[in-house]
């Protein structure tokens, strides 16, 4: 642990999420309720806000220590580790590209968890390819009108701002800019919740902008330097989500430890096979080795070096690893595992999406390889 309060911060964690997290999350992501009360409880506690300055009223701590508090929230609620970090992520740009007014005026909030954040860059046709993007900022005035809608977001119609990428020129990348759009700005409208295969819990929808008006002040950096901010969040983004899915298999790793420990065949517990024994010593490596990828890259980050291959590499690897650990999990419980009485078909379900959203794993291969080839 690189500070002093760093094994304070996780402590802290275990006690909330063994608090209001562990007695309500199977029910919340079976009923596919949004927990907007837990976002709050964990701003309160300034565990949104670990990686921003204190100025800001952040907690000032390594990168690596919030990715490790982010790991210990979706051991036990997936869909609240995903919002964080996704909240997180809504707020590089305010932080990174944003002017002290705006700053000021916004991040208080959003770091204190009074205020939900939504990262908007997706787009129906613009997914892996967020330059292909249509919808657009038009200046008017002092004020941008912006039309088009975004696809896939996570926290619409649950979030107070959204960060906004628009096209505002036709210069392919070079053309878009960033916008925070507050949620009740007239002229925004959210689409029916996408019926998901997993993190129920976590709502993402279509957001509509049918001619909504922004003051120009709204604006995050200049004009053509929305997609630079943009993916530049998602470098960190992206550890994030290695973390996410770091935890998901640590925790399928703990349950499926658990039933085979108990679990008796041929007059012995399951564990002492060798042939499951191994399987699950797979799954250990596997998970330790995932947190061995992100907590390199996010040192890496934390002494002001170059991450963002390393970035890539650790969302790779530990999603394709956490899809694998929780998979292994359903079959050390056999039969069981194949039903909503244990938590691991949840696991299984909710770390598919890990391997698709904030670049696909192609894409972070195509990252790593452009990387290779300088
Ligand atoms: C639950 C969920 C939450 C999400 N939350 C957000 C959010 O909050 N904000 C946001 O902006 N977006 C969000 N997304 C969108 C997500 O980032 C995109 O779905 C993802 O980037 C892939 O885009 P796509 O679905 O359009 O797939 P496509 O781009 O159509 O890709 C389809 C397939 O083709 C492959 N492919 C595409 N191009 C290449 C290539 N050049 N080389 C090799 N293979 C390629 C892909 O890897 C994939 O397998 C979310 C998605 C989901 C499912």
């Amino acid at each position: 642990m690189p500070t002093p309060e760093a094994a304070d911060l996780i402590d802290l964690t275990r006690e909330i999420v063994g608090k209001e997290m562990r007695p309500r999350v199977d029910d919340a992501e079976r009923a596919g309720t949004f927990p907007r009360d837990v976002f709050l409880t964990l701003g309160r506690a300034g565990l949104l806000s670990l990686p921003y300055p204190e100025e800001h009223g952040g907690g000032a701590q390594p990168y690596e220590v919030y990715l490790q508090v982010l790991e210990e929230i979706a051991a036990v609620w997936a869909s609240v580790g995903a919002g964080t970090s996704v909240h997180v992520l809504s707020c590089f740009g305010l932080f990174h590209a944003g002017t002290p007014e705006q700053q000021q005026a916004w991040l208080p909030g959003l770091l204190g968890g009074e205020l939900l954040g939504a990262y908007c860059l997706s787009e129906a046709q613009a997914g892996s390819d967020p330059a292909a993007m249509r919808t657009r900022a038009v200046r008017d005035g002092g004020d941008y009108v912006i039309t088009g809608a975004k696809a896939w977001i996570t926290h619409a119609g649950e979030a107070d701002f959204y960060q906004v990428m628009a096209r505002t020129s036709d210069q392919g990348g070079k053309g878009i800019s960033c916008f925070l759009v507050p949620a009740d700005a007239p002229g925004l409208s959210v689409g029916k919740p996408e019926d998901k295969m997993g993190l129920m819990g976590s709502v993402t929808a279509t957001l509509t902008f049918d001619g909504v008006r922004i003051p120009a002040g709204r604006r995050l950096g200049r004009e053509g330097e929305g997609l630079p901010i943009a993916l530049a969040g998602l470098d960190s983004g992206r550890l994030g989500i290695a973390a996410v899915a770091t935890g998901v298999a640590q925790g399928a790793l703990d349950v499926a430890v658990r039933y085979a420990k108990e679990r008796e065949t041929f007059g012995k517990p399951i564990i002492a096979h060798q042939g499951l024994a191994f399987l699950l010593a797979d799954m250990a490596a596997a998970v330790e080795s995932a947190r061995a990828t992100y907590l390199h890259a996010a040192r890496l980050k934390d002494a002001g070096r170059p991450f963002s291959q390393q970035a890539s590499i650790a969302k790779l690897i530990a999603t394709d690893n956490a899809m694998r650990v929780t998979t292994d999990a359903v079959q050390v419980l056999g039969g069981a595992g194949y039903t909503k009485d244990f938590p691991v078909e949840r696991y299984m379900r909710e770390t598919k999406v890990m391997q698709i959203f904030e670049g696909t794993n192609q894409i972070q291969r195509l990252v790593i390889s452009r990387g290779l080839a300088g």
